[in-house]
């Protein structure tokens, strides 16, 4: 039997529960990478992140004796057409949440029927599966505090077991990988599941110091992983195991729950990048041009937003602390539509994704989740606090 791996946003051969399948019960398994053009071109740094990450999938497949197949086109056009040339009798991959990787699953499931081929879905995009966890009386946790006690308290799949090897069929046609994209952040993180392990690695040894440290906008002491969790470079499973075999490290965990909280508010509520998730959210909006202007291209004269706007830009990434302050004050402050906000983020950001962009600047605009959906964060007081040796804005002034 022969089995095709779909790699979607699972880059990574740790934990990776259609790839363990896939090895675990046919006797060949072709990994399929397919380049979606619909999908690319909304972010050059996304685009070059992905570029790489896909890179060190192949070799990291290569030294298992394996190899990735890259194509580029429909992916559902093209695993169908790849199953016909090896043969394949089944398609593994992994379940995604937003409402185009929910079409292409609903797509790939039809067309495997009509060309009889078995198609699973696996989990392992976040931690607990969205969806399982459900409140007395509702379709999904609202807020976060009863959320995370429930994902606390739930049975954790186990992880997958690294597949030793993955056996490729002989004379499979496995494509060249195109010239890596040019990405526009001169000091973006590198893709990949070598780095994203290596980062792992380093960032478990500080671990009991998350608590204190990261709001501390100069220290930069958070893991960074976000990218790398954002392409599955790493399991999200994974990450959180490891961290809780050091001591110290619930403050840390806490934060996986925050993105899993996420992943099922947006599997509840797939309009949560376009719609007030809140009912009765107060939405009347300015649409000042220059004002945003000024904002993104951190040209506002309040020097720990234009900080956080120029870190953005340089990193493709921005401290936490520095998104909630940034995208305040474009939300409460200037009182321009967050949606435009979460759109600018989405452009630049390696971690952007649909349920934690739009998840947290519903939250920031007070149209979200957040219980306190008034509150306004002062830039000079959160400056004070969290840079008070101006470190921070002197390093991304
Ligand atoms: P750490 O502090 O080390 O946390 C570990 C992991 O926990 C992160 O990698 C992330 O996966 C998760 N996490 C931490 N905080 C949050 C949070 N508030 N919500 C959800 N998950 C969290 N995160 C994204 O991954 N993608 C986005 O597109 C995104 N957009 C954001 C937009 C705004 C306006 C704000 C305020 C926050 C946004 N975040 C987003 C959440 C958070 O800022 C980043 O996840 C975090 O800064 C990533 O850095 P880190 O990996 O060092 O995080």
């Amino acid at each position: 039997r022969t089995a095709i791996v779909l790699f979607t946003r699972d880059l990574r051969v740790h934990d990776n529960p259609a790839l363990a399948t896939a090895c675990a019960t046919a006797e060949q398994v072709v990994p399929l990478f397919v380049f979606d053009p619909a999908l690319a071109g909304r972010s050059p740094n996304r685009d070059r992140f992905l570029h790489q990450s896909v890179a060190d999938l192949r070799e990291v497949l290569r030294g298992r004796g394996s190899d990735l197949v890259v194509r580029s086109g429909d992916p559902v056009a093209e695993t169908i057409r790849l199953a016909g040339e090896v043969g394949a009798e089944g398609v593994a991959a992994a379940a995604d949440v937003s409402n185009y990787a929910r079409r292409r699953e609903r797509r790939l499931t039809a067309e495997g029927e009509r060309h009889r081929l078995s198609v699973r879905f696996f989990p392992g995009l976040t931690i607990v599966d969205p969806g399982l966890l459900k409140p007395g009386g509702g379709d999904h946790y609202r807020v976060f505090s009863p959320y995370h006690r429930a994902w606390t308290a739930a049975k954790w799949r186990a992880e997958a077991s690294l597949p030793k090897k993955v056996p490729l069929p002989p004379g499979v046609e496995v494509g060249r990988l195109a010239a890596e994209p040019a990405g526009e952040s001169p000091d973006a993180a590198r893709g990949g599941e070598t780095v994203a392990r290596q980062r792992l690695r380093g960032w478990l040894g500080n671990v009991e110091t998350y608590e204190d440290g990261h709001n501390d906008l100069a220290g930069d002491r958070t893991s960074r992983l976000s990218p790398y969790l954002r392409f599955g470079c790493l399991s999200p499973l994974e990450v959180a195991h490891a961290a809780l075999r050091k001591p110290g490290s619930d403050p840390f965990v806490r934060q996986l729950c925050w993105r899993d909280f996420y992943y099922q508010v947006a599997y509840a509520f797939p309009e949560i990048s376009t719609k007030a998730y809140r009912r009765g959210a107060t939405e009347g909006w300015k649409s000042d041009g220059a004002a945003f202007d000024r904002w993104r291209e951190g040209r506002t004269g309040v020097p720990i937003v234009d900080a956080g706007m120029h870190q953005l830009r340089r990193e493709g990434w921005m401290h936490n602390r520095a998104r909630l302050v940034t995208a305040s004050y474009l939300t409460k402050d200037l009182g321009v539509d967050w949606r435009l906000g979460l759109g600018e983020f989405y452009h630049w950001l390696l971690d952007g994704d649909v349920p934690n962009n739009s998840g947290n600047w519903q939250w920031t605009a007070g149209t979200g989740n957040d219980t306190r959906p008034y509150r306004r964060f002062n830039p000079e007081r959160q400056r004070e606090r969290y840079d008070p040796s101006g470190s921070y804005v002197e390093r991304y002034s």
